[in-house]
């Protein structure tokens, strides 16, 4: 099954990536993670991407492409994936339509205040990418359930201006790939303004499994 997540942030796109990801059995491919990978690891693409996700601005098509269809090409992927942050914009729709098309786009639909509310909460696992809220706070404060790490505040949610950029740049550039899902009939909204559990339910219901 190939599913697109998409939602602004804040709206439990990557929580619930996961969830979907975990209960399908298919690898849960996060371009914003494979970004923060590559800049942690200094790796070449980390060093050309980093000016640009440290402002919470798109990187350029060109990189993200050839890494995401790389990603999506990979045997683990073959039976599908859940693949969140892609496409952002017309030329990374239709390099992913002309390889793996979606077969369902799940909008996590969101008012920005909310949303706003949920990130000023939000820290991360360095190593595990788990994401602790407001509503799924760590058992012991600032440590992670998994692995015992310090969480930390990602570095893009530090800044609320950034962060209405990123609304922003969102809402412009999803205009037309929502639409175009939609009249693929492939669409599903899905009210993330729920509880995580109940959000989920509705994804799973939404695409008949
Ligand atoms: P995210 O974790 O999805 O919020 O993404 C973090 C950052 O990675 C974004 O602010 C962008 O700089 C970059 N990024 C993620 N997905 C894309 C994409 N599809 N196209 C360009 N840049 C992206």
């Amino acid at each position: 099954m190939n599913i697109v997540m998409m939602g602004i942030q804040g709206s439990g796109k990557g929580t619930q990536s996961k969830l979907l990801s975990r209960h399908l059995d298919i690898p849960h491919i996060s371009v914003g993670e494979l970004f923060r990978d590559h800049i942690n690891r200094g790796t070449e693409l980390g060093k050309k991407a980093e000016q640009y996700v440290n402002k919470g601005e798109l990187v350029p098509d060109h990189i993200v492409i050839d890494m995401v269809l790389s990603a999506l090409g990979s045997p683990d992927a073959r039976a599908g994936f859940v693949l969140d942050g892609f496409p952002r914009n017309k030329v990374q729709l239709t390099a992913m339509e002309e390889s793996r098309p979606a077969e369902y786009a799940i909008l996590l639909e969101l008012d920005e205040q909310t949303a706003l509310r949920r990130l000023a909460h939000r820290l991360e696992c360095p190593k595990c990418h788990i994401i602790y809220g407001k509503n799924i706070p760590p058992r012991r404060e600032g440590i992670c359930d998994v692995c015992g790490s310090p969480l930390v505040q990602r570095d893009d949610d530090q800044e609320v201006d950034a962060i209405k950029r990123r609304m922003n740049l969102f809402h412009q550039e999803s205009k037309e790939i929502i639409q175009y899902y939609e009249r693929k009939g492939v669409l599903k909204r899905i009210d993330a303004s729920l509880s995580e559990s109940e959000v989920f339910q509705q994804i799973i219901r939404s695409l008949g499994i």
